[in-house]
């Protein structure tokens, strides 16, 4: 067993409960789930496996404190979130070595990514209270109009593993902001980033129920937060397959979902790019976070002329990669998340052998203790692989050439999910072209996976719909009101 308080210096952070009403709690059964290290397999520690009792507790608690909450002044409300987000900046250090042990993230990406994210995430939203404005329609002399913006209630927050952290806070914090309360419900694999971030929350003086989290063992609490009527609103973000489940339960019980899905990103390197820092992105882009990134650059579109010099460059980079333990600050490339997925993405290296793609570098499995992957780049692959078309979620990339605009166009949008997609080109008219043609919900120009949360961010096709972000996020955690006035 990891000892935690070797590595997070305030382990009080670092809890095996439930954090519901500003209470730890247990299950109602006593049931617990083990909670991996990905980088030797050992447990980290047991948490509660709740169910519908748990959550049903949860939201009870939520829905009476949102109460409250929404009555609060708006500036009491920006005051206590900015409260919040001083102290995660204080706690950044062990809410970052929680997240890197719990995922098995390297240290140094955490901190430098995930830490970023966060307060740029808090920081944010703690400014929003003030700023979310109904307004007046002028449709008639004889009738005010106005159109008020309220809180939706209780929203649920449904995140994946792979970057627990900053998904809870942006859910929770821009829930806040709107005046609602929120129920998170992490995944299995990560849940101790939300539970650190519920307690942080609490210290910082957020009223008890306003940030609660249940943990489950598989999906018995998701299941039954989306199904719950005091839900007003589900935040998801997770695979397609599970967005789907999700989706038509939260349409069966008429309530508003967001849904933020996987993705199979091109990015398209045109003869006049500047190849050195196309690399560089495209590099990034597939093999930070060991490629477990929604947005990863996992297809790598390449113009014939560039082709070669392009592919050393990343191969080159990726063979030096420092694979190893995440807690060493110089590692660059951690475990993937599980055992399970270690296998299912040494699957698709087999599918890439299989389709005939050219096995370039890496797909062999490093000898290491925990669930490691190595770099792994496929050329050669057609539009038509398995390994172009589906979400590995894992350091695999797979290159493809094309010949002229066109042709790269074909490829990018013959896709079923549309999140992120990248061009690096010289020129104006080619890089305004791709970002009117492209079928993506964020495209990046000579970059690549930039975010902030003042600009939507969010998927077309099967990558999801609604937006995180800015005001077109906030709209999903608000719903407007229409009064009519007889004015005369
Ligand atoms: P997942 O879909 O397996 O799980 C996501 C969450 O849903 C977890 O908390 C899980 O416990 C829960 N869940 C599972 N079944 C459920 C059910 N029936 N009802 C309610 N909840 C249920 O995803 P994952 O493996 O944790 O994460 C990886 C996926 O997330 C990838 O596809 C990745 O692209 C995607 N992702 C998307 C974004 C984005 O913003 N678009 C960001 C990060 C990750």
């Amino acid at each position: 067993m990891t000892r935690v308080t070797d590595t997070v210096p305030t382990p009080a952070l670092l809890v095996d409960k439930m954090v519901v009403g500003g209470e730890l709690l247990d299950a109602r059964s006593g049931e617990t789930f083990a909670v991996h290290n990905p980088a030797d397999g050992s447990v980290i520690t047991r948490l509660p496996a709740a169910g519908a009792a748990e959550v049903d507790h949860a939201v009870g608690v939520a829905r009476e404190a949102q109460r409250a909450w929404a009555r609060r002044s708006v500036a009491t409300r920006a005051g206590l979130l900015r409260r919040w987000a001083d102290l995660c900046e204080e706690r950044v250090a062990d809410l970052t070595k929680i997240e890197s042990l719990d995922v098995g993230k390297p240290i140094a990406t955490a901190r430098a990514v995930d830490g970023s994210m966060l307060m740029e995430n808090m920081r944010y939203y703690a400014g929003m209270p003030d700023k979310l404005e109904g307004r007046t329609i002028p449709v008639s002399g004889r009738f005010v109009t106005m159109v008020l913006r309220e809180p939706i209630g209780v929203v649920a927050g449904i995140t994946p593993w792979n970057f627990a952290l900053v998904g809870a806070a942006g859910k929770a914090v821009s829930a806040l902001a709107a005046g609602n309360a929120i129920v998170i419900k992490p995944s299995p694999l990560a849940s101790l980033s939300a539970l650190a971030l519920a307690q942080v929350a609490l210290e910082a003086g957020i009223p008890p129920g306003l940030v609660n989290v249940v943990t489950d063992a598989a999906s018995a609490a998701g299941e039954a937060l989306v199904r719950h009527p005091g839900v007003g609103h589900v935040s998801f973000t997770g695979s397609d397959a599970v967005g789907r489940k999700v989706a038509a339960a939260a349409g069966g019980e008429l309530k508003t979902c967001t849904m933020e899905l996987g993705g199979k990103s091109p990015l398209v390197v045109f003869d006049d790019a500047d190849i050195a820092d196309a690399a560089k992105a495209a590099f990034l882009g597939i093999f930070l976070n060991a490629g477990e990134m929604c947005t990863a650059s996992s297809r790598l579109l390449v113009h014939r002329a560039v082709h070669d010099e392009l592919l050393d460059a990343v191969v080159a980079t990726a063979g030096g990669l420092r694979i190893g333990d995440p807690a060493d600050e110089s590692t660059v490339l951690g475990p993937v998340i599980s055992a399970a997925h270690r296998d299912r993405i040494e699957g698709y290296v087999q599918v890439g052998r299989d389709e005939g793609g050219d096995l370039v570098t890496g797909g062999a499995r490093p000898d290491l203790p925990g669930f490691y992957v190595t770099p792994t780049v496929f050329d050669n692959v057609e539009p038509t692989a398995r390994i172009a078309r589906e979400e590995i979620f894992g350091p695999v990339l797979s290159v493809m050439s094309f010949a002229d605009e066109d042709e790269a166009l074909r490829i990018a949008n013959d896709a079923t999910y549309g999140l992120g997609s990248g061009v690096f080109t010289a020129r104006i008219d080619r890089a305004l072209r791709f970002a009117d043609r492209i079928e993506a919900g964020n495209v990046w120009i000579n970059a690549y996976n930039l975010l902030h949360p003042a600009v939507p961010f969010g998927g077309y096709k099967n990558s999801g719909f609604g937006r995180e972000g800015g005001f077109s996020g906030m709209s999903h955690f608000t719903r407007e009101k229409s009064v009519w006035f007889a004015a005369g």
